[in-house]
Parts: C-alpha cells; sequence; structure tokens
C-alpha cells in the first residue's frame, strides 16, 4: 500500500548531512521551537506537499550516479514526526542500495522512533543542550528523549553523527561545552562531531512569520572562538570534529 506524507522540500546534491553526496529530503512538521530555528516555516504539520514514497524514490533513483559516495538523509523540520513515512522511505531507499542516515533532534520518545532508527544505517543526532534547564529555555522542550536515542543508538551499535550549534552566552560557554564533551567522551557509537555556529542568515524568515528576531543580540561566533571550540571538544572527546 502506497505511504503517503508531508515533505518541505528536497535538496538533490546535499554535502552538509552525512557522508559523500546525498539527496537530502526535508519532512515537514517539528515539536521543537529552537530560538536559532532557520526553517521555522517547517514547524506546522499541516504544512509542505502532500507527496508519495515511491514518487520520492523516484526522484532519488535518477541521482543514482550522483549518489554514490553517499546516499539519502531524511532531515527536516524533525523527520521522526512522520514515523510510518519515513520507516516506509527509509526502507525503500535500503532495499534499492541506497546508504540512509536520520537527521534528528531525537526529541519525540523511543516507543514511537525505534524501529525507524532501526531502519536507517546512521543518525545525525542533534544535541541542542546537554543542561536541560537551558534545552528548555532554548528549544521549549526538554533533553531527555534525545539522551534516550544516543543511549539506544549505543545500545544497538547504530553509527552516530553528534550535530551541535553554538550559540554564544548559550551553549557556548566553556562549562557547557566541556561538560557536553566529557558525556559524549564514553559512547562509543559516536564517530564524528559537527559543530555548527550560530548564524543570523534566517532572520528574514522569522520576520516574514511575523515573529520578533530570534536570540536578540546574541552575534554569530568569529573564527577564533569557534577554533577554540573544536579543540575543547576533540580534546576532551578524541573524536573527530568538524
Ligand atoms: S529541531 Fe530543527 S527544525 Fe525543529 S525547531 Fe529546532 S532547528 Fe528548527
Amino acid at each position: 500500500m502506497e505511504v503517503y506524507g508531508r515533505v518541505h522540500s528536497f535538496e538533490s546534491f546535499g554535502t552538509l548531512d552525512g557522508p559523500g553526496i546525498r539527496f537530502v529530503v526535508f519532512l515537514q512538521g517539528c515539536p521543537l521551537r529552537c530560538r536559532y530555528c532557520h526553517n521555522p516555516d517547517s514547524w506546522a504539520t499541516n504544512g509542505g506537499t502532500r507527496i508519495s514514497v515511491s514518487e520520492i524514490v523516484k526522484k532519488i533513483d535518477s541521482c543514482r550516479n550522483f549518489l554514490r559516495s553517499g546516499g539519502v538523509t531524511i532531515s527536516g523540520g524533525e523527520p521522526l514526526v512522520q514515523p510510518e513515512f519515513s520507516y516506509a522511505l527509509l526502507t525503500e531507499c535500503r532495499a534499492k542500495g541506497f546508504h540512509t542516515a536520520i537527521d534528528t533532534a531525537g526529541s519525540l520518545p523511543l516507543d514511537q522512533t525505534g524501529k525507524v532508527i532501526d531502519a536507517a544505517n546512521m543518525l545525525l543526532l542533534d544535541i541542542k543542550a546537554l543542561d536541560n534547564e537551558l534545552c528548555i529555555r532554548l528549544t521549549g522542550s526538554d533533553n531527555k528523549n534525545t539522551l534516550a536515542t544516543l543511549d539506544y543508538c549505543e545500545k544497538t551499535g547504530k553509527e552516530v553523527w553528534i550535530r551541535h550549534v553554538l550559540v554564544p552566552e548559550w551553549t557556548m560557554t566553556s562549562e557547557h561545552m566541556e561538560k557536553l564533551a566529557g558525556y559524549l567522551k564514553k559512547f562509543n557509537c559516536v564517530s564524528r562531531i559537527d559543530l555548527l555556529p550560530f548564524h543570523r542568515m534566517a532572520d528574514f524568515k522569522w520576520h516574514e512569520m511575523n515573529m520578533p528576531t530570534p536570540l536578540p543580540g546574541i552575534k554569530e561566533p568569529d573564527q577564533q572562538q569557534i577554533n577554540s571550540a573544536k579543540e575543547i571538544f576533540s580534546t576532551v572527546t578524541g573524536k573527530y570534529v568538524s
């Protein structure tokens, strides 16, 4: 039976969302409200375009030659808010020989998401903040499910790339970065950490949606601050940091 879901957009030549060149499917809907979100137009679960798994797989197949070094990533929004759709899409892609990744904040409970995670080759797991209070202030939600998702990947041996947004005065304090790096060190499933500097390129989207400027007064980190953050994460974890 054909499975339908709601998609925000596609990127047929993605180089930032997993290993190699990737076809990225951005799914519609997200339960979080990150103060630095660069895609607030992906929040509404009833937005985007309704489309079937087979229509998407046809698009992906037409790019097969470019995707040999990479594969397919489902992102968002939060792809796990549509678990049946994500599961069907990942399963179909893997059956066709594509490497698959889920780019997720892990904000939903494992009883809804475990089966979908099992269906992918790897996870790009976005840890917003290790400190729970900070996480709530930054995203509107706690980090319980995110940390449980990481535990689940460790238990099942699922490869994880951690993603973490560096926000000056919020997550980019030495105290928070050292704590998070110390926490990640013990996870064998984590093969890489991507640090993503906060940027203001999406402010216009917030204005278009009649929302106030996100994180007013917070500046984008400079290269020296970014290098210091990378140094902390690579020294403490001993892992590859980008
Ligand atoms: S999880 Fe991603 S899409 Fe959802 S609010 Fe946060 S940054 Fe935006």
